[in-house]
């Protein structure tokens, strides 16, 4: 076994949140070693951002680089019975301006930006390394990893960022990872050409359809591409019978606005497909680790929240683990204060996606009021306001009102919803 250097910092996974958390902490004077499975660039799923996550890539020093990657995402539509036969919900309308546009942007490209700049702010990164194994040594932590010629390296460090994402490394090598029991679904995604898009302001918009037992993105990338993905629940894909290719068609073809979009579309590159889909740590945080992103947690992207909560996570993480090592002492309060914060914004976004495909959420997207300004908090959400309270928080508790209102005026429909909830609960993965 080769011993290679040691830092004050080791971060596993060199996606958007473990670039962040690095090029965070090497300005903060730190050493960080970043070590990630793959090559850049690679493909990844999550390619729809939010305003909120602009600031952060200007911090971060690649705002410019990705605006000229990226296609302008003004708003998220949703479908309704109005004359367009969909519902905008524009940035421009947050009820704290940050910033009226989020980009629709490739994750090889994005992720490619953040890698080289981690590089540029001084990090020591290594590609196309694989960390199996994790040792907690006191005041130290020891990390194995597998080179791509099948070496095995052992590397040193004060902290451990667990950036690894979907892999979750820590949650599987501690057993703190739990299937989300409210999220049960599958995803099947592809890049496609011929895809017909809106037009004017709404050129970069995400579509969001609902089909039956789910929902369908549209996400228009540079140079005609479109990706569309569909996110069902698992029974529906394991009882899909033929093709993929042609499972997918079918669900996309089942909604008729959709099917005029799709009419011409043609399948560019390959068709993924995940499952096993949602899941939360049980702990988050612990004496010389702690986890970022999807490594922590995750929830249906059906608002494109991923990666902003990716860069939040580690944002806050990067300023703890910072102060940390020079105060042990404060390692536990800080951890519980990140855990916490986390924890709101889950819970803030999860209370909406569990019931998002609902009929009686159905009227209230297709058909939103702003008294009191409530849908200008609904839209702060949707941009990616998940950590703030103010005029926040108590908004979105009058839109839950609204909610539980809606469901007594409308009793059948809110049975239906809560049976489609209940059923959805039951289902399981193979
Ligand atoms: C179907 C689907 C659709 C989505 N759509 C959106 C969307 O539209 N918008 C959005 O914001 N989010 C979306 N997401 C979520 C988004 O993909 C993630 O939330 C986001 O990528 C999280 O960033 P991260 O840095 O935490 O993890 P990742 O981006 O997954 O990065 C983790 C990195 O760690 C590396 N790694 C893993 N294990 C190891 C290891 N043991 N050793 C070394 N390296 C390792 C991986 O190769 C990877 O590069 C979607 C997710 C899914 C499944």
């Amino acid at each position: 076994m080769l011993v290679g250097g040691a830092a004050d910092v080791l971060v596993v996974g060199g996606g958007p949140g473990g670039c962040a958390a690095a090029i965070m902490l090497a300005r903060m004077g730190r050493r960080v070693l970043l070590l990630e499975k793959d090559q850049h660039p690679r493909f990844h799923i999550g390619e729809s951002l939010l305003p909120m996550s602009m600031p952060i890539f200007a911090a971060l020093g690649v705002r410019e680089s990705l605006e000229a990657l990226g296609v302008i995402k003004r708003g998220a539509d949703f479908p309704s019975g109005n004359e367009d036969g969909y519902q905008v919900f524009r940035f421009v309308r947050t009820l704290h301006p940050t910033c009226p546009y989020a980009l629709q942007i490739r994750r090889a490209d994005l992720d490619q930006v953040l890698f080289a700049a981690a590089q540029k702010a001084g990090v020591t990164t290594l590609e196309n390394t694989l960390v199996e194994e994790v040792r907690f040594l006191g005041d130290s932590v020891e990390v194995t990893a597998r080179t791509a010629q099948g070496e095995r390296v052992r590397y040193g460090a004060r902290y451990l960022i667990d950036a690894s994402g979907r892999d979750t490394l820590l949650g599987r090598l501690l057993q703190l990872k739990q299937a989300d029991r409210r999220h049960r679904s599958a995803a099947m995604y592809a890049h496609f050409s011929g895809v017909t898009r809106r037009s004017g302001d709404d050129a970069g918009n995400i579509s969001i359809y609902r089909v039956a037992d789910g929902w369908v993105w549209v996400i228009p990338l540079p140079g005609g591409i479109t990706s569309i993905g569909l996110v069902c629940g698992p029974s529906t894909l394991r009882n899909r019978g033929g093709d993929n290719e042609g499972f997918l068609h079918r669900m996309l073809q089942a909604n008729a606005q959709l099917a005029g979009r799709i009419a011409a579309a043609r399948i560019v590159g390959h068709l993924h497909a995940t499952g096993n889909y949602s899941y939360r740590c049980r702990e988050w945080a612990g004496p010389r680790w702690i986890m970022v992103g999807d490594a922590a947690a995750f929830v249906d992207p059906i608002f494109s929240s991923g990666v902003h909560i990716a860069l939040q996570s580690s944002l806050d993480a990067a300023t703890l683990v910072d102060r940390a090592l020079d105060e042990s002492a404060c390692e536990r309060t800080l951890q519980s204060a990140y855990s916490a914060r986390q924890g709101a914004a889950l819970r803030r976004l999860s209370w909406f996606i569990v019931r998002f495909n609902t009929p009686v959420m159905s009227r209230l997207f297709s058909n939103p009021q702003n008294g009191w300004r409530v849908e200008e908090a609904v839209i702060s959400m949707l941009a990616g306001d998940f950590y703030r309270d103010e005029g926040i928080a108590w908004r979105l508790s009058v839109f839950k009102l609204i909610y539980a209102l809606a469901c007594l005026g409308h009793v059948r429909a809110a049975f239906s919803g809560a049976l489609q909830i209940w059923r959805r609960r039951r289902q399981v993965f193979e």
